[in-house]
């Protein structure tokens, strides 16, 4: 006889980890897909990238954010949350209960999860990869505030929202801040245009894309070209935080659920999606925050929800 899950959940952040620990308290003993770690599925998801998370509560030294996801696993695995390294490749509906495909297996269950977050999308120019970390990142929220990105010049790429608000945060503590933008207009709604432009610490370069980074052991120059002229300036800065968007995980349920316009899977604030039996949590369904500590707190109250459903 198939076993039916109670619950399962695709996605093993913040999100994931914080539903699990939730659920197995509950005695709903469920189902955690981390991943298989191939290709550009990571057990542990986006965090597991930062170097050191210094805004999640509980760590005043900051902490490793690595180990931070290590624990989220240790502590839902604790309460009996089953974790297996697969990745969910399909889901589909039948009748009231939902199949999770991973390339090995087939799993039946009554409710599912999804928590696989987003992916940053990156650049794709000489020198990328090897500077990833070392003066390349997608988060001033996480990383900024790192002695390395202080009182040095830094640079930002991308015309939208997430560019302004990474250029905003990096104004307090770098010393300055180019914004290379690839037209002559921002993309970003107008009050956080006018806000970045009003800021005496931010450069606007317009028109521009970023063509190469170079350095050492760590990020020193960034090679700048307009896009009029084809004239390439070399830029000296410690850090280049790329905001260009995300693109949210939500391949495995677009013919499921309802999903907006940049790709983000539509819930209410129960975490709830347009199908039943589906709810979404963490940086897949959000477009605005992508905090650890927010994804934890949907993957908290998608949890109790799966519950009160269940029981
Ligand atoms: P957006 O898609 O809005 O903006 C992406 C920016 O990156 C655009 O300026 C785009 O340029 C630029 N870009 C894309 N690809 C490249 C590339 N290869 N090289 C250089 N530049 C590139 O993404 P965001 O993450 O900023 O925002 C996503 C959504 O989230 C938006 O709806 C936004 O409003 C929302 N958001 C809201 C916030 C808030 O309300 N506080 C904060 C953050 C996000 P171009 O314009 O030329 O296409």
């Amino acid at each position: 006889m198939v076993s039916i899950y109670n619950a399962i959940i695709i996605g093993s952040g913040p999100a994931g980890h914080t539903a699990a620990l939730y659920l197995a308290r509950a005695n709903l003993h469920p189902l955690l897909l981390e991943g298989d770690s191939s290709g550009e599925v990571v057990a542990g998801g986006l965090l597991t990238t930062t170097k050191v998370v210094e805004n999640f509560p509980g760590f005043p030294q900051g902490i490793d954010g690595f180990d931070l996801t290590d624990r989220f696993r240790e502590q839902s695995a604790r309460f009996g949350t089953e974790i297996r390294s697969e990745t969910a490749t399909k889901l589909e509906q039948v009748d009231n209960l939902f199949q999770v495909y991973t390339a090995s297996n087939t799993y039946s269950t009554r409710a599912v999860l999804i928590a696989t977050g987003s992916t940053p999308n990156r650049l794709y120019i000489p020198g990328y990869d090897n500077f990833w970390h070392k003066g390349i990142s997608t988060c001033a929220v996480c990383d900024g505030g790192l002695p390395v990105y202080r009182n040095v010049p830094i640079a930002v790429v991308g015309g939208g929202d997430s560019a302004c608000e990474e250029a905003l945060h990096l104004a307090h503590t770098a010393s300055k801040v180019y914004m290379i933008i690839r037209k002559d207009v921002m993309r970003a709604s107008k009050i956080m245009a006018d806000r970045v432009l009003s800021n005496p610490k931010i450069i606007p370069i317009w028109q521009s894309t970023v063509e190469e980074v170079q350095g050492g052991a760590h990020l020193e120059k960034i090679l700048v070209k307009h896009a009029e002229t084809g004239v390439v300036n070399a830029l000296e800065v410690r850090g280049l935080f790329v905001a260009i968007g995300h693109t949210p995980n939500s391949d495995i349920v677009k013919n499921l659920v309802d999903i907006d316009a940049n790709g983000y899977i539509v819930t209410n604030r129960k975490g709830e999606t347009s199908c039943k039996g589906i709810w979404a949590a963490g940086d897949v369904q959000d477009p605005h925050y992508r905090q650890a500590i927010t994804a934890a707190a949907s993957g908290c109250v998608a949890a109790l929800e799966i519950e009160r459903s269940l029981y």
